[in-house]
C-alpha cells in the first residue's frame, strides 16, 4: 500500500485553473459607493495592478511565474496521502484520500497565495504589504512570504487573538513582520472606535478596514494591502492543490473520485482542490462537491446570495456573494478561520450553479471527528481542517452502509499545532453547539436592505 503519492517537483503544475472561464454564466462585477461596477483603476490604491489583472480575468489557465514556482518548491507538491488508518478503523470499502496542507512553513495552504501575492507586489514595485489576521494564520503567511521576498508587512491581529493566542504573533516577529493589536491607535478607524468601546475585543471587520487605511494612506505610494481569501486571485493561486491531486491520483491508480470535500471559511482551500474538479463536473464527469462550514456561521447554507461589503465598516466594494450581513458576529467558535460573514463569489457562483453541495457541521462533531482522525491517524488537524474530516467520516460511513466502494479526497487545509487551546476547551468540557435562530438570521439579513440586487 502506498500510503503517499510525492510528485516529482519537475511535475508541479505550470499554470493555475481559472474557473471562472468555466461558469455557465459570466461573474458579476464586485460595485462601487455609487452602486455602479468597479473600474480596475479605482482598485489602484489598493492592490497592485497585475494582481487586479487576475481578479478581473476569465482566462482558462494563467502561467505561475518560474520564481514563484521555485519558492513554492521549499514544500511542493504536497503530497497527497491515503488515510488507511481512518478507514480502518471504520471499516469502509472507501478510498479515503487527503492533501497534506499543513506541512507549509506556515501550516496551512495559505502561502500558497501568500507568496504569488508578494513576488506580484515587488513587479509592481511595493516595498510594504498591510493585512489584517484573525486567528493568525494568514498573518503568519504574509510575513513568512514577504521576508523571502524582502518586504516590509504589518499585520492587524484582532484584539482578542492577538492577547490570547501569542504563538501566531510570534511567528509573524520571527519572520521580521510587525503585528499590532486592532482596533490600534495607527488608523482613524482604529482611534474612533477605541475612543468610543475603550475595551473592545475588536473583530475581523475592523482589522481589514484598519489595514485598508493604513495602506492607501503611505504617501510614499509603496504599499498595497493583501487579502488571504475570499477574492478571485485568492482562489486561482490556491488551485495548484487541485492540479496536482489529479496528477497524483492517476499515479495511484485511481480513475474516477466521486467526493470532493474542503471546510470553507472564505473558501480559498476548499476552492484550490474542488475547482479542478468543477471543471470536469461542468463537462459531464459525476463528483459530488461539498464545501463544508459550521453550523454557527451557515454562510453557503442559510446566507443569502447578495451584494454585500467585506467589513464591517463598508470600506471594500460591494461583493456578489452568499453572507449573512456584513455585521454577523459569529459565536466564538474555536475555528477562527471559519467565522467571516460572505464566501468568495466564486464559490458562492459554484453553489447556484448546481456545482458543489454544501453542508454545515456542528462544533462538537467536528472536535470528537478531529480526535479520531489524530488518533488513528496522527497529525493533529487545525480545528478549521476538522469541518472537513468530520464530513469525510459521514460519507466513509455511508459508503459502509451502501456496500460502495468510493473514492474520497479532501483538503487537510492546516495542523492544529497553535490551536490546542481550542483541544483543551473541548476536553475539559467547555465547549458548546451552536445554531443561529431564525430571528438572529433575518435580523442580520436586514441590513441588506436597500443594497443592490444581484
Ligand atoms: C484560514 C484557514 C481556513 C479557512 O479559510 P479558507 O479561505 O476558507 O480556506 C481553513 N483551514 C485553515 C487551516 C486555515 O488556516
Amino acid at each position: 500500500m502506498e500510503y503517499k503519492i510525492n510528485l516529482p517537483q519537475g511535475e508541479m503544475p505550470k499554470s493555475w485553473y481559472n474557473l471562472a472561464a468555466d461558469l455557465a454564466s459570466a461573474p458579476l462585477p464586485p460595485l462601487g459607493p455609487d452602486g455602479k461596477p468597479v473600474r480596475p483603476e479605482d482598485l489602484a490604491r489598493v492592490f497592485p495592478m497585475n494582481l487586479i489583472e487576475q481578479e478581473v480575468s476569465t482566462q482558462r489557465w494563467i502561467d505561475i511565474p518560474p520564481e514563484v514556482l521555485e519558492i513554492l518548491a521549499r514544500w511542493r507538491p504536497s503530497p497527497l496521502c491515503r488515510a488507511r488508518g481512518l478507514e480502518l478503523h471504520l471499516k469502509t470499502p472507501a478510498r479515503i484520500y487527503y492533501k497534506n496542507e499543513g506541512l507549509s512553513p506556515a501550516g496551512s495552504h495559505k502561502p500558497n497565495t501568500a507568496v504569488p501575492q508578494a513576488w506580484y507586489n515587488k513587479q509592481a514595485g511595493v516595498q510594504r504589504l498591510c493585512t489584517e489576521t484573525g486567528a493568525g494564520q494568514w498573518g503568519s503567511a504574509l510575513s513568512f512570504a514577504c521576508a523571502l521576498l524582502g518586504l516590509k508587512c504589518k499585520v492587524f491581529m484582532v484584539r482578542v487573538s492577538f492577547d490570547q493566542k501569542p504563538f501566531r504573533k510570534l511567528m509573524m516577529q520571527v519572520w521580521g513582520g510587525e503585528c499590532v493589536a486592532s482596533p490600534s491607535l495607527n488608523t482613524a478607524v482604529g482611534r474612533k472606535v477605541l475612543a468610543e468601546h475603550p475595551d473592545t475585543p475588536g473583530s475581523l471587520g475592523i482589522a481589514i478596514s484598519e489595514a485598508v487605511e493604513e495602506a492607501v494612506q503611505d504617501s510614499s505610494g509603496r504599499t498595497r494591502y493583501a487579502l488571504g481569501s475570499v477574492l478571485n486571485h485568492v482562489m486561482l493561486h490556491q488551485t495548484i492543490i487541485g492540479l496536482e491531486a489529479k496528477k497524483q491520483l492517476a499515479i495511484a491508480g485511481e480513475a474516477k473520485v466521486d467526493t470532493v470535500i474542503g471546510c470553507a471559511g472564505g473558501g480559498s482551500n476548499f476552492a484550490g482542490l474542488a475547482f479542478p474538479f468543477m471543471a470536469d463536473k461542468i463537462h459531464g464527469a459525476q463528483v459530488d462537491i461539498v464545501p463544508v462550514e459550521p453550523t454557527s456561521c451557515p454562510t453557503l447554507t442559510r446566507g443569502r446570495f447578495a451584494y454585500d461589503f467585506g467589513d464591517v465598516a463598508g470600506m471594500t466594494p460591494l461583493l456578489p456573494m452568499h453572507t449573512l450581513g456584513h455585521d454577523f458576529v459569529s459565536n466564538p467558535i474555536h475555528a477562527g478561520g471559519l467565522r467571516y460573514h460572505g464566501m468568495a463569489p466564486l464559490v458562492s457562483q459554484a453553489v447556484r450553479e448546481g456545482l458543489c453541495r454544501p453542508k454545515a457541521v456542528p462544533q462538537l462533531k467536528c472536535f470528537a471527528s478531529a480526535m479520531l482522525w489524530a488518533q488513528t491517524e496522527g497529525f493533529i488537524p487545525a480545528p478549521e481542517t476538522s469541518h472537513a474530516i468530520a464530513a469525510v467520516i459521514d460519507e466513509a460511513n455511508r459508503a459502509r452502509e451502501e456496500g460502495k466502494e468510493k473514492v474520497i479526497l479532501f483538503n487537510f487545509s492546516g495542523h492544529g499545532l497553535m490551536d490546542l487551546a481550542g483541544y483543551d476547551a473541548y476536553l475539559s468540557g467547555k465547549l458548546q453547539d451552536y445554531s443561529m435562530s431564525e430571528d438572529e438570521l433575518l435580523r442580520s439579513l436586514g441590513k441588506l436592505e436597500g443594497f443592490p440586487e444581484p
